[in-house]
């Protein structure tokens, strides 16, 4: 019989009781007994589910209440020395102290989890460090489960995965919580994330690290557990040749105890590179992510050892989509035929980054709920695949037909496939999305145009959300306020907003986005080809939890989105006022999408619809327009081989947006991390006429790869750090914006914050900025 099992499920619970248990624990509402008693009835009700679905292995561990990577540090008591631990195992305090930060220490960094939009807590590394076991967690969630008569398969992420994700730190440094890209691979060489000086290799630590993972298997076979899994993805990298041969080595030394067998999880890429090594290992079995790389499966087929287990995972765990079974099963056959009973089932990846049930999205059309498949109903989509491999298909009959029909409604429905817009993209043809004149053409004349003075003072976009706006757009939601109001209600905080910049005498304004509850939502709601559901959730990090958007059709934009409250705010003012929109691979990289095409049909559809906005905004008067791309480095892919591919039709579809842009009017873009290095050109290849970037924290060393690259167009790096409420000073401003003139000719730069103020709090942001116009003013008098 095929092996049901699960690689992790969603921790968040069906109506976010787990974000809710742990903000009342964090406001003392409750005592942490209290939080572990409703984190273990979540635990027990996730197995259940499990259970309930054909999952003959569940997963154990997989639960957090904050990070997995965090449970790894504390488990193997990598505890940063500025937490002060000292004792034999770690308490709750520490934990959301590393987490969170306290009174005294700032939180651990955060970085994304490989290309998902859920963020770890990043280990920290020092020089002579030592590990040992310090939570007994994993041993008691095992008596939990085992306790319930479940067969308990506990997760861990393995040591070679584990070392890379962490980063080499001066233990005597101070953290920033901030988020990173994961491709900023070692502090070592990065910029902007706090580095320390003393740099020595993490992978050197990996003889310390054994012994611990040795005693965690120990204890676990102690506790009669028959598998342990242990996540490698770091596998899907383009690993350094020293790390791929620690591999060996490592799992020699962990089957040499007393373990269970070890399940080697790889996900999120191809491991196909490595295929000779993974078979040769001493472990008893090897997971592969058949849906982000169904090819690889050749590789592993051939001379598969014989006492290996192989598990595939042909449904995916990151999405959203209900699975073709038919073409599973196609692709299982001949692993099936060749492996029997070795053969195992499961969700290509774990279904953390699934929303949990479409049961509860009581709201959505019967038509588009049959397209999709949430955590509860891809575990069901498994357990049917293997009752069709071990009993043949007649034994799945209903499911499979009922796959088969959605599949085939997505293939035809008019909803998805919108025939203007395949003809729109058609005529676009190989047009590259170049605007009609090079830019120092596009720059004279809109010197010409707008006359703004050299060090022109801007901002990102967004003032401070107040708690009268949310409580505003959520009356309105609910039809408590009319449109009428709800409209005057927004365009009385405009007013204000440009009133403060006018007083501040700031150059080119915005209106504050009061309107944008989130600045991809905002767009989706407005656009064709998205759905919104109102229970899928997924954790982003810790307690934080997003809701993204469906892009399930063809992206078409029926009406203006933004012109009314861009025309309006403009009509207040002789100042120019800047157009704010997201861009199209931001609101890609934010949503769930498609699959049933490539991710660039669907970001040049996006493209369109902003274009289309955009001439509505340029028609109304608006000479200024940001095409906000934040989310623009994350959408690399994980192997370097296809950055290319990726970088070029993302530059393109940002293009394409602004392309209908006269010489005279002026697109920005703004992007808000500190890794711009090795994807300069691609942002180059943007083409927008001002960039504003995060730069400050990083006291603009950011801004020498944009020097050493001759970045050609104007850049506005950020002179003071939005994430905090410091106020900073004029002078240290003014001292930020000195060393950027050493790079970067005076004529080219703009003086603006970091990113946008929505988070900030008006007492913060009117002293700050009228800090940031002084600045600008002195540095103008010096060049
Ligand atoms: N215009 C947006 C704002 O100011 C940009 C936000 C972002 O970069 N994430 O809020
Ligand atoms: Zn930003």
């Amino acid at each position: 019989m095929t092996v049901v099992h699960n690689l992790g499920f969603p921790r968040i619970g069906h109506k976010r009781e787990l974000k809710k248990a742990l903000e009342s624990f964090w406001s003392k509402e409750i005592d942490e007994k209290e939080l572990q008693s409703r984190a273990a009835l979540l635990r027990e009700r996730h197995w259940r589910i499990q259970q309930t679905c054909g999952v003959d292995i569940v997963p154990v561990g997989d639960f957090s209440l904050y990070d997995h990577m965090l449970d790894m540090s504390v488990t193997l008591g990598a505890i940063p020395p500025r937490y002060g631990f000292s004792g034999d195992r770690v308490d709750m305090g520490t934990f959301f102290a590393m987490a969170r930060g306290s009174a005294t220490q700032p939180a651990m960094e955060m970085t994304k989890w490989f290309d998902t939009n859920y963020h770890y807590i990043v280990p920290e590394f020092h020089e002579g460090m030592d590990f040992r076991l310090a939570s007994d967690r994993i041993f008691n969630e095992v008596r939990e489960a085992r306790a319930l008569g479940l067969n308990a398969k506990p997760v861990l992420v393995g040591p070679i995965t584990y070392l890379w994700l962490g980063k080499e730190k001066d233990p005597a440094a101070q953290a920033h919580h901030e988020i990173q890209h994961h491709h900023d691979d070692s502090a070592c060489h990065g910029h902007g994330a706090p580095v320390s000086d003393g740099c020595f290799d993490r992978l050197t630590l990996l003889p310390k690290l054994l012994p611990v993972y040795a005693e965690l298997l120990a204890g676990m076979a102690a506790e009669g557990v028959e598998w342990v899994q242990l996540d490698e993805p770091a596998l899907a990298l383009d690993l350094p040749s020293n790390w791929i041969a620690a591999f060996d080595g490592a799992y020699q030394s962990l089957s040499r105890g007393k373990a269970p067998k070890i399940l080697l999880a790889t996900y999120f890429e191809s491991v196909a590179a490595h295929a000779g090594l993974l078979k040769a290992l001493p472990v008893a079995g090897i997971h592969l992510d058949l849906r982000r790389a169904p090819q690889q499966l050749n590789a592993f087929l051939q001379g598969y050892p014989a006492d290996k287990v192989l598990s595939l995972g042909v449904v995916d765990g990151r999405n959203v989509w209900r699975s073709d079974l038919d073409g599973a099963l196609a692709l299982l056959h001949p692993a099936h035929d060749q492996l029997g009973d070795r053969l195992w089932l499961a969700p290509s990846c774990s279904l953390l980054h699934s929303p949990v049930d479409l049961q509860q999205e009581t709201e959505l059309d019967a038509e588009l709920k049959s397209w999709l498949a949430f955590a509860v109903q891809k575990l069901d989509e498994v357990a049917v695949l293997a009752r069709a491999m071990d009993k043949g298909v007649d034994h799945a009959g209903p499911e499979l037909a009922a796959a088969r029909a959605a599949v085939a409604s997505r293939k035809s429905s008019p909803r998805i496939h919108n025939a203007a817009v395949a003809t729109r993209l058609e005529d676009l043809g190989q047009d590259d999305g170049q605007r009609s004149s090079p830019f120092p053409v596009r720059q004279a004349a809109q010197r010409k145009r707008f006359k703004l003075p050299l060090f022109p003072t801007t901002t990102i976009g967004s003032f401070p959300q107040t708690p009268e706006i949310r409580q505003a757009r959520l009356k309105h939601r609910k039809g408590e306020l009319s449109d009428a109001d709800y409209q005057k209600a927004m365009e009385a905080e405009i007013a204000h907003v440009v009133k403060e910049q006018e007083r501040l005498d700031i150059d080119v304004l915005v209106h504050g986005e009061p309107e944008r509850n989130d600045m991809v939502e905002y767009f989706g709601e407005q656009l064709a080809g998205f759905a919104f559901t109102r229970h899928g959730w997924v954790q982003s990090y810790g307690s934080r939890y997003v809701k993204p958007p469906l892009i399930f059709g063809d992206v078409s934009r029926p009406t203006p989105m933004t012109v009314t409250w861009s025309k309006y705010a403009q009509s207040l003012t002789q100042r120019p006022m800047k157009g704010m929109l997201t861009g199209p691979v931001t609101i890609l990289q934010w949503s769930f999408v498609r699959d049933d095409q490539p991710r660039e049909r669907t970001a040049l559809q996006i493209a369109l619809a902003i274009r289309d906005e955009l001439a509505d905004l340029i028609q109304a008067g608006i000479g200024i327009i940001q095409i906000d791309e934040p989310a623009y480095r994350e959408g690399l892919p994980l192997k370097r081989a296809d950055w290319d591919a990726y970088l070029n039709w993302a530059s393109r579809a940002f293009r394409i947006s602004a392309q209908v842009a006269a010489d005279d009017v002026q697109i920005h873009t703004h992007m808000c991390y500190s890794e711009f290095n090795d994807i300069l050109p691609a942002i180059a290849a943007m083409d927008a006429d001002v960039i504003t970037i995060e730069t400050s924290r990083s006291q603009m060393e950011l801004l020498d790869a944009f020097a050493t690259f001759n970045y050609p167009n104007e850049i506005g790096p950020g002179v003071y750090d939005i994430h905090s409420p410091r106020v900073p000073g004029v002078d240290e401003m003014v001292d930020l914006m000195e060393k950027a003139v050493k790079v970067v000719p005076a004529d080219r730069l703009w003086v603006n914050p970091d990113c946008g103020l929505k988070t900030r709090k008006w007492p913060e942001v009117l002293p700050a900025l009228e800090h940031m116009v002084e600045a600008a003013r002195r540095i103008r008098a010096r060049h």
